[in-house]
């Protein structure tokens, strides 16, 4: 089957996403992009839909073997931010009319589940913005308890499908636990985002193939593709960093299959390559995550190594990514991009 024949399917096997993630010469990546813009197009037109994101504490107890801020990692100097700081943010973000502000964090129990509940319930009372919490795996009771009070969706990417390498590489997770997890989040409500690394030492085409259809099987609202990038003074330190080529690659054949979900052009990608936002949004993204991360902890928060941005005053960042936008044909949406799956 060529190229076009096979693109003009409407649902993938993993042999056909297999072949699709595989494409090289020039002209076929061109057709395989083009047809991912088109179906960004078709459902978000020329919106990119921002999301400030406030990275507020890089304590982690996990030792993800990939990850700068894992627990073991005593180079890196560990911050939180405390509440006060963070709803001092949060209206920098309302004010630069950004409508969704992801709070992130390493899995860091300093912050029970009352002082989240209490920092979202007050953002929510005071700012109109949907809230996106990204902390990792707690209790289902904290969960239930966010949502209670307003917290609109959860970003914990299930990072690989393969199980055995998922175990390998999270010492102390354990794969069915996550996808239980992201299920459960799913069921009382939250706009879930789940995805992948790619790039992990042993992780195969296969591999990324599955990933795509998990986030299909999980009805997943958002799902983000990074780049593995090393970190130092990790396990993986020495492992080489993904190429540009099969990480976009993987975008446009997401956005093919999963068609209506928001995508990432996410830090590591810009951080991979100097106009990796773009020729993202050109691979069928259609988010961007600018940083609102203040001095100085955002030097910090390094999750691997070279992070881009992370000394820009975040106030300058958008600026920056308007140009960047509008040299690739799209512009920034400043609504709160809920998931397309939500119908009420
Ligand atoms: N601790 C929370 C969690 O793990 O869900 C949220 C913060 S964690 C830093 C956010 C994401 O960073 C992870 O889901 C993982 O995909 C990504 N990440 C960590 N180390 C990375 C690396 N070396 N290269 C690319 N992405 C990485
Ligand atoms: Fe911690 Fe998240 Fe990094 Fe894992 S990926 S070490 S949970 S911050």
């Amino acid at each position: 089957m060529n190229l076009e024949t096979l693109l003009d399917k409407e649902e993938f096997t993993k042999d056909d996403i297999v072949t699709l993630l595989n494409v090289k010469n020039e002209r076929e990546i061109n057709v395989l992009y083009k047809k991912a813009e088109s179906i960004r197009e078709k459902y978000f037109r020329d919106e990119i839909h921002l999301r400030g994101i406030i990275e507020f504490s890089n304590y982690c107890r996990q030792e993800c073997l990939y990850c700068g801020l894992r627990k073991s990692n005593k180079i890196i100097e560990r911050f939180r931010m405390t509440k006060n700081e963070i709803l001092k943010v949060a209206k920098v973000i309302y004010e630069s009319g950004i409508k969704t502000i992801v709070l992130q964090s390493g899995e860091d129990p300093f912050y029970t589940a009352k002082i989240i509940a209490e920092i979202v319930e007050e953002i929510k009372s005071k700012f109109d913005v949907a809230i996106t919490l990204s902390v990792g795996e707690r209790p289902f009771t904290d969960y239930d308890l966010w949502r209670s009070v307003g917290a609109d969706r959860y970003l914990l990417k299930h990072e690989t499908a393969n199980k055995k390498l998922y175990n390998k590489i999270h010492p102390y997770q354990n794969y069915d636990n996550k996808i239980k997890h992201l299920k459960y989040l799913k069921a009382i409500g939250f706009q879930i985002g789940s995805g992948n690394i790619i790039g992990l030492p042993n992780q195969t085409y296969e591999d990324i193939a599955d990933d795509i259809i998990l986030c299909n099987s999980l009805d997943v609202d958002m799902a983000s593709f990074s780049p593995f990038i090393h970190a130092d003074n990790t396990p993986f330190d020495n492992v080489k960093n993904c190429e540009l080529r099969l990480l976009l690659n993987t975008m446009a054949v997401a956005r093919i299959v999963l068609k209506n979900v928001h995508i990432p052009a996410t830090t590591a990608l810009a951080t991979l390559d100097e106009e990796g936002r773009e020729k993202g949004i050109l691979a069928g993204a259609n988010v961007i995550m600018p940083s609102f991360t203040p001095s100085p902890y955002r030097k910090d928060y390094l999750i691997y190594k070279d992070k881009k941005c992370i000394t820009e005053n975040p106030q300058l960042c958008l600026p920056c990514l308007n140009i960047r936008l509008l040299s690739v044909g799209v512009k920034a949406s400043f609504s709160k991009g809920d998931s397309l799956k939500i119908t009420c």
